[in-house]
């Protein structure tokens, strides 16, 4: 495709994807995201890649390319942040009207753009992609997911979609309304749920990964999960309460039947049905301490308000950076270029 060499005034579409050691994808990606974007908007999109502290060659590869295409805005986080918070410094820099946020893997068929953009003009503000099926997924992470996403939903008050991803388009006042929440445990489709609006599913197959493997071990999964439960609900704090009682009980009706024992003579035999149940008891008060620790443990860090993201550089497009508007107006920099635009993380100059 031919490239133009200026800027179209207006961006009308921003993509934005996060990046953890997607070296091998990444050429395959472009060249697929911008051909869907090309499709839909002509010259008016721009492309945000967010190096999320990658290990591979992943940013070199981001750098050509955005050397190479004024509509490519590269990013790098100085650091490994994780896939949530390298997805929230992307969405901060989103200049245009309708957002398309996708995973790097290509597990999200980019093509899709053009039928989730036709339901997003019937009306609405969030069209979700909702997997239907998975390919090259284990059966073990399609169990775990379904059992995470069932256990969540009776847990918290508001609706967030099963087999959901962040593979979805938003408009541009759902995605100032998620950069105006300062929280640090993201956990992004839940909070886009919570925003509101009016959002609609969109029933879609994901592909299997293009190139790599996941970046979601079990540990991130679960990590991910505590952040969801942690975030949007209390109820784990009301388990204390509700095994008193339960436990409270449990020891009357035992109590009775010593008691009953001792009146018709005989005595309870002891020391392993006590060892047990301390055994029981300890546990079970630790188990509620942890519960309490987790929710402790995330007050503590949010009171700290750090930035949630740090990033190194900013990297566009000659072009791209003087035809920006003054207040995001980039500098040119030596090996880099310095971001002023105003937002929630600290920049630092490449
Ligand atoms: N990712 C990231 N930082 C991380 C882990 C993942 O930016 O610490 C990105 C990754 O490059 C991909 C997306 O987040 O674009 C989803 O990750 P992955 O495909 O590994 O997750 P899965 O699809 O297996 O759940
Ligand atoms: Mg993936």
């Amino acid at each position: 495709m031919q490239l133009p060499h200026h800027l179209p005034g207006s961006i009308e579409l921003s993509v934005v994807i996060p990046v953890y050691n997607e070296e091998a994808g990444l050429d395959a990606l472009i060249e697929r995201v911008t051909a869907a974007a090309h499709a839909q908007f002509g010259e008016r999109y721009e492309f945000i890649l967010v190096n999320d502290g990658s290990k591979d060659g992943s940013w070199n590869a981001i750098c050509q390319h955005a050397d190479h295409d004024p509509r490519i805005v590269a990013i790098n986080l100085s650091r490994n942040h994780g896939h949530q918070l390298a997805l929230t410094a992307g969405l901060n820099h989103v200049r245009g009207e309708i957002i398309f946020v996708l995973d790097a893997d290509l597990q999200d068929p980019p093509e899709l753009l053009g039928p989730m953009l036709e339901q997003l003009r019937q009306g609405y503000d969030v069209v979700y992609g909702q997997r239907t099926k998975r390919h090259g997924e284990t059966a073990f992470k399609r169990g775990t997911a379904a059992l995470f996403y069932r256990g969540l939903a009776s847990m918290v008050d508001t609706h967030i979609p099963r087999d959901t991803g962040d593979f979805r388009l938003m408009t541009r006042r759902v995605v100032d309304q998620l950069n105006a929440m300062p929280e640090r445990y993201r956990f992004i489709r839940g909070l886009v749920s919570y925003i509101g609006f009016n959002q609609t599913a969109f029933p879609y197959e994901r592909d299997a990964r293009y190139a790599g493997e996941t970046n979601y071990p079990l540990r991130k999964m679960l990590a991910l999960a505590v952040d969801a439960v942690t975030s949007f609900s209390v109820v784990p704090l009301r388990f204390a309460s509700h095994l008193g009682m339960l436990f409270g009980l449990a020891g009357l009706v035992s109590l009775v039947g010593i008691l009953w024992s001792w009146l018709a003579g005989g005595t309870v035999q002891g020391w392993a049905s006590l060892a047990a149940l301390t055994l029981i008891m300890g546990s079970v008060q630790l188990l509620v301490l942890g519960v309490f620790g987790e929710y402790l443990g995330r007050m503590y860090m949010e009171g700290k308000s750090r930035p949630l993201f740090i990033i190194s550089e900013v990297r566009r497009h000659p072009i791209a950076a003087n035809e920006e508007p003054a207040e995001t107006a980039s500098h040119v920099a030596e090996g880099g270029m310095i971001d002023t635009k105003v937002g929630e993380g600290i920049r630092v100059a490449g």
